[in-house]
């Protein structure tokens, strides 16, 4: 099998696995308990939580644990939008093509009264800082934008947008969670003041992640109860998860450059030889994307097909998000970059993780061009286009 959907999910590395091992069997006390075998798992628990911050340069103080991006989204979103109301701010600014878990905090923050703003993304599949700069006005309070995007792989200019917002004083939150552990992010020099980050993308576990809250923003809690993270997120902290997911990050941070130069290589040569199956076109700009990213648009095929053509090659990859796939809805974020939604659904995400070989690479290629042949060939879709009765877009 190859896996190709890294953007969905990651495999554990085997140091993260070892290290959850390690502290489901051995530190598995409450770190909340005064004994010392509590404050043992508290040390645990501290230690991941300085680690994470050391890599994305914050202070540990800046860090609170959270169930995973899409909690971390909404905590990061509600807290700032909160905020900016006790100052009779309610407008906010995001993007066409983020993830659900902001866009859909938005819509009930709309429902709440403020009033969201989204940027269009253009054919590249990137916010210009200009537009965020005029679409800043005097009652913004948060401007939300991913520091990469989940499908097509397109990498924001966040330092720019970043600096813009410090100087205007509106809060910049940043779903980093495709950019955390594979290209570098730091948050002092990114001028960023909320992120939100996954491990389970960056080869940790499933079911954890941590919000950056930068000192002096005050985060509104969606979790009541108890006073774990300082009081900001309630529940016994899922220490073993918090801790390979600090591994992770360390060992992906560590391997960083030498991944995404190898990565880029796959990408690029993978991206090379899709280019060549006539009336396609690659999703996003060419370079500012994810070392592991390929996002394609076949015309005249359904995507839904591809995927399971491919499944039974041994190939597994995607169509859009995980989140739309299953659905009819062609994917956001392809129609915000002006796809139309016949050519939209027929798009291919291949994420590759590190350990892709170039057999891997060409092997997809060869399948791919094989099975978007074969789709076509009983395509009624296709056959109007090679008739002419209707036009190529692509
Ligand atoms: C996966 C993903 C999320 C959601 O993270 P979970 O940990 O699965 O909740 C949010 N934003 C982006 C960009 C993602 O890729």
């Amino acid at each position: 099998m190859i896996y190709a959907d890294n953007a969905a999910t990651t495999k554990m590395s085997e140091t993260a696995t070892q290290t959850m091992l390690n502290v489901l069997n051995a530190h598995w006390g409450n770190p909340s308990s005064l004994y010392s075998f509590g404050q043992d798992a508290k040390e645990v628990l501290e230690g991941a939580r300085k680690d994470i911050a050391d890599v994305i340069g914050a202070q540990p103080g800046e860090i609170i644990f959270t169930s995973g991006g899409s909690e971390a989204d909404n905590q990061a979103i509600r807290s700032a939008a909160y905020l900016g109301r006790k100052k009779g701010k309610t407008h906010i600014i995001s993007s066409a093509f983020e993830h659900h878990a902001v866009l859909h905090t938005l819509e009930a923050l709309e429902k709440e009264g403020f009033e969201v703003t989204l940027l269009p993304v253009h054919e590249n599949g990137i916010v210009l800082p200009e537009e965020v700069c005029e679409a800043v006005r005097e009652d913004t309070c948060l401007v939300s934008i991913m520091y990469a995007n989940n499908e097509i792989g397109t990498i924001q200019r966040i330092r720019e947008i970043g600096s813009i917002l410090r100087m205007r004083g509106v809060l910049f939150h940043v779903d980093a969670v495709q950019a955390v552990g594979h290209i570098p992010v730091n948050v002092r020099n990114d001028n960023i003041d909320l992120l939100s980050a996954s491990a389970h993308k960056f080869h940790g576990p499933k079911g954890v992640g941590f919000l950056y809250a930068k000192r002096g923003v005050m985060l509104t809690n969606l979790i009541e109860g108890g006073a774990q993270e300082r009081g900001k997120r309630a529940g016994t902290e899922n220490v073993a998860g918090i801790a390979a997911m600090a591994a992770a990050l360390k060992e992906a941070n560590g391997k960083m450059a030498e991944n995404a130069a190898r990565l880029t290589k796959m990408r690029d040569r993978l991206i090379r030889g899709l280019r060549e199956i006539p009336h396609s076109a690659l999703n996003g700009d060419a370079e500012q994307r994810l070392p592991g990213n390929v996002s394609f648009c076949f015309e005249g095929i359904e995507g839904e097909s591809l995927l399971l053509l491919l499944d039974d090659k041994g190939i597994c990859a995607s169509s859009g998000s995980a989140c739309t796939s299953g659905s009819l809805d062609p994917s956001h974020v392809l129609l915000a970059i002006g796809r139309v939604h016949d050519v939209a659904h027929g798009s291919l995400r291949l994420s590759l993780a590190e350990d892709i070989t170039e057999a891997d690479v060409d092997y997809i290629i060869q399948t791919v061009k094989e099975v978007v042949t074969y789709l076509r060939s009983f395509s009624p879709v296709w056959r109007d286009l090679v008739s002419g009765k209707t036009k190529f877009i692509l």
